[in-house]
């Protein structure tokens, strides 16, 4: 919706990257940088063994700290899994799931991403849902129908006024890592259609409030553009996060 005031949000995932010392070190380059932005959201989402020494490095500054997955049970026999218990414990305040490369290289299916969903956001871990079609769906034509079906199943069972707090990343799986990214209108068609998809599901209040990150290729030079679609509220970054000046000035757009 035009016009709606909605705090944006950009996100740096960082993947498989960065030590604790390397992930300290950019968070400490990237401090200084953003320190003056008050009016975005600014994230950060390290590896599991970075977490703890990038929320304790970020303490202070006005950079959270996001997960790359969480389990939805408590604990017990989830070997290579984490607890959004262990999560609270260090202060992480957002989490990443259904990351494509979870989907495509580990199994991740749309139910576990709502079990996990749900489970982060009863603990107070707000959820950054990712979608987003692969190259052969895009050339098929039936993108916006797999993108709204995967948001219908990542928000099965959350009250409307939950999810009006949520985050949902639409990341083209073709723009992801490839230096192609999506046009602003291709951006902006999926976006609009999973807010219309928001609020046929729940309410337009919930629709309104959602917040929408595009993610595939985002750099310093497309920022700017990238935010002035209607329906895009912020970004989901890889490459680019790992570089304490890009992400500033994507974030400082
Ligand atoms: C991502 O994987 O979330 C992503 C958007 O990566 P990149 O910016 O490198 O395309």
């Amino acid at each position: 919706m035009i016009g709606m005031a909605r705090r944006p949000i950009i996100a740096g995932n960082w993947k498989m990257n960065n030590t604790i010392a390397a992930g300290k070190q950019l968070v400490k380059d990237l401090a200084p940088l953003v320190k003056d932005n008050k009016d975005v959201d600014i994230v950060v989402c390290p590896t599991a063994t970075a977490l703890a020494g990038v929320a304790e490095a970020v303490k202070g500054s006005n950079i959270h700290v996001g997960a790359q997955n969480v389990h939805w049970e408590k604990s017990g026999a989830y070997t290579g899994e984490i607890s959004t218990e262990m999560l609270n414990e260090i202060g992480v305040e957002y989490c990443v799931l259904g990351h494509s490369e979870r989907r495509d290289y580990f199994g991740e299916t749309d139910e576990g991403v709502n079990k996990r969903a749900k489970a982060a956001f009863a603990a107070g871990i707000t959820p950054i849902i990712c979608c987003g079609e692969s190259l052969e769906i895009r050339e098929a034509g039936n993108y916006i129908d797999h993108v709204v079906k995967q948001i219908n199943a990542a928000l099965e069972g959350f009250a409307a006024a939950d999810v009006a707090k949520l985050v949902i990343a639409y990341e083209p799986i073709w723009a992801i890592g490839t230096g192609k990214t999506a046009t602003f209108d291709q951006a902006e068609e999926v976006c609009k259609a999973i807010r219309e998809a928001v609020a046929k599901k729940f309410d337009q209040a919930a629709a309104d409030a959602i917040r929408i990150q595009y993610g595939g290729s985002v750099k310093p030079a497309t920022i700017k553009d990238l935010m002035q679609q209607p329906n895009v509220d912020g970004a989901l970054v890889g490459g680019a996060s790992l570089k304490a000046k890009d992400f500033s000035e994507i974030v400082n757009f």
